[in-house]
């Protein structure tokens, strides 16, 4: 599996993609299947950018942070809920390996731009011990 925005989908909130060559070769080459948590949970595209509020993904699913758009509507509920259809997803496809996004308050995992962002799906992806690698 892969965040969908790496292999070609305008997946992202300003409706463009954000390619990573090697990932686009293994989608055409039928190795992995992409998702976009976002677009699982209705959010649609383009939608206002987000962030995390008060923690990272581990705090927005245990509660005790949040994610709003940058103009400061709540989006917790539809993020945890793009986060388990992904989880669901997961476990049923049981992929080797899950390639997620960076720096995305969904799919984020690992430093980007300098600081460690770990977004919602990433933190219960890794929390149903799946093998996650961060693509920039
Ligand atoms: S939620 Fe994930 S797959 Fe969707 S656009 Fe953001 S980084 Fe890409």
């Amino acid at each position: 599996m892969a965040s969908a925005c790496l292999v070609g989908v305008n997946c992202r909130y300003n409706g463009s993609s954000k390619i990573s060559a090697p990932l686009l070769e293994k989608f055409l080459g039928g190795e992995v299947i992409p998702f976009c948590p976002e677009l699982l949970a209705g959010l649609g595209v383009p939608r206002t950018a987000m962030q995390m509020e008060g923690g990272q993904g581990f705090a927005v699913l245990d509660g005790t942070a949040t994610v709003k758009t940058v103009t400061g509507e709540d989006r917790t509920a539809e993020m945890v809920r793009g986060a388990s259809m992904a989880a669901d997803m997961a476990g049923a496809v049981k992929p080797e390996t899950i390639y997620l996004k960076t720096g995305s308050p969904s799919c984020g995992w690992g430093m980007h731009k300098g600081k460690e962002v770990v977004g919602v799906t990433a933190a219960l992806l890794a929390r149903a011990g799946h093998t996650i690698k961060a693509v920039e």
